[in-house]
């Protein structure tokens, strides 16, 4: 695994205005890792109707961020929705040592929650680490909860943090059976409409296609090239090079987890979003909607490949296409003139940092958190003698994202192994 830290929260970027006073839909989208130069590095690759769209219909703030660490998705979407910081709203990271309970705890884990349309899967899940309300949150208030808020993506912090504590719903990909599940936060029974996406099988179908460039490989200038010593190599495959052959490859790497680390897992999300568009009646209220939607293949793919990689490019080409068909629905379901769009990302990447080592460049990671905590305790102990000061360093720290196998698991081992796969996800 190249990994690489995640250091710059980048970008509020494109910020467009479609509606008039008063929308009846707010549509917030969130590209999970994307730098702003993609937009400019990619540009002439995407259509007028995707990102274009955005840019040239609206506005574009070139330098908004939020000051702080660590710039996890978790923290990301929090900040977008809440406009605090972790220190305020309580989102320090993805995963993060409770010091009272003395255990590592997820952002959006809850014991008190279990999932809806999958037992096994990861839905022991709500936003109640989440200290402050969010911009969701207040809509609700605003209009004595008449406002219908949901959030979808495939990350489930991406999709309840932003939707807040009074969403009427959040949905999320559960990577065990490829359907799209919630948790008792919300309800007891998914809807109809989430039932009937879900027996369409469509993450079946994502997963039995070869990944390939979308565009002949040749034309894919902005990046590196295909076969590079920094891209992480599939169990399967000997180099990480297209075509990816999904369904092989998810054979050897189990689970859907495949399909969320290709490109076809924002075309499965934007396939949900076209069907919760309908199925919850988006836009037709007396009053203002909220639709948070986070593409968290951005992400996984570029934390496997890194951000120079053609697999990177063609996802964001794909990307492209699939804001163009949300907002393609968005006219016909809603109206031109009736919605508001906002496009931002949680965080941005750094380049491979032994890709900037071996170009001479000053750059390092952490390798152990072990080594860490053990060396930063030998030489506490200096000080203050006898005291165990430092008890964990985790995120990225190792001991977290080892995954247990052997013996045949419990239903709870089940969820601890879908949780520890879930926080893996940055
Ligand atoms: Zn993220």
């Amino acid at each position: 695994m190249k990994k690489t830290a995640l250091f710059l929260f980048l970008l509020i970027s494109a910020i467009s205005a479609f509606a008039q006073d008063k929308p009846k839909l707010i549509v917030g989208i969130v590209v999970d890792q994307m730098r702003q130069e993609y937009l400019y590095r990619f540009e002439n690759k995407f259509g007028e109707n995707g990102f274009k769209r955005l840019i040239n219909g609206g506005f574009m703030l070139t330098n908004a961020h939020y000051n702080y660490v660590p710039t996890f998705t978790g923290p990301g979407h929090a900040s977008i929705y809440t406009g605090s910081t972790p220190a305020i709203h309580g989102i320090i990271g993805n995963d993060w040592w409770d010091k009272n309970l003395k255990k590592n705890v997820n952002c959006v884990e809850d014991e008190k929650q279990k999932p809806i349309g999958n037992i096994n899967g990861n839905g022991d899940v709500s936003p109640w680490r989440l200290l402050s309300s969010t911009i969701t949150d207040e809509l609700k208030l605003f209009t004595q909860r008449k406002s219908k808020v949901i959030g979808i993506s495939v990350k489930d912090r991406g999709a309840v943090l932003p939707a807040g504590h009074l969403a009427d719903a959040a949905y999320w990909l559960d990577i065990t059976d490829g359907k799209f599940i919630s948790s008792t936060y919300y309800f007891n029974a998914l809807p109809d409409w989430v039932d009937k996406f879900n027996a369409q099988k469509l993450a079946d179908n994502y997963i039995s296609r070869e990944w390939n460039t979308l565009l002949p490989i040749a034309q894919y200038t902005e990046s590196g090239p295909d076969d590079s010593p920094y891209e992480k190599i599939y169990v399967g495959k000997d180099k990480p090079t297209f075509p990816y052959d999904l369904a092989k490859l998810n054979k050897a790497n189990g689970g859907f987890d495949m399909l969320a680390h290709s490109a076809f897992g924002n075309d499965l999300l934007t396939d949900f979003a076209l069907a919760a568009l309908k199925g919850e009646n988006l836009g037709k209220n007396s009053v203002a909607d909220f639709f948070t939607i986070s593409f968290s293949s951005t992400d996984l793919v570029s934390h496997n490949m890194g951000p120079n990689s053609v697999e990177v490019e063609d996802t964001y080409i794909r990307l492209d296409k699939n804001i163009e068909a949300l907002l393609g629905q968005l006219d016909v379901e809603v109206g031109k003139d009736n919605y508001l769009v906002f496009l931002t990302a949680d965080h941005a990447v750094l380049d491979v940092p032994q890709s900037l080592k071996d170009a001479k460049l000053h750059a390092g990671v952490f390798l152990k958190g072990k080594v860490v905590k053990d060396e930063l305790n030998t030489f506490l102990q200096k000080n203050f003698p006898n005291k165990i000061l430092v008890e964990s360093v985790i995120n990225h720290g190792g001991e977290l994202f080892a995954i247990e196998r052997g013996r045949g698991p419990s239903l709870y081992e089940k969820r601890i192994k879908a949780r520890k796969l879930r926080s893996r996800w940055n």
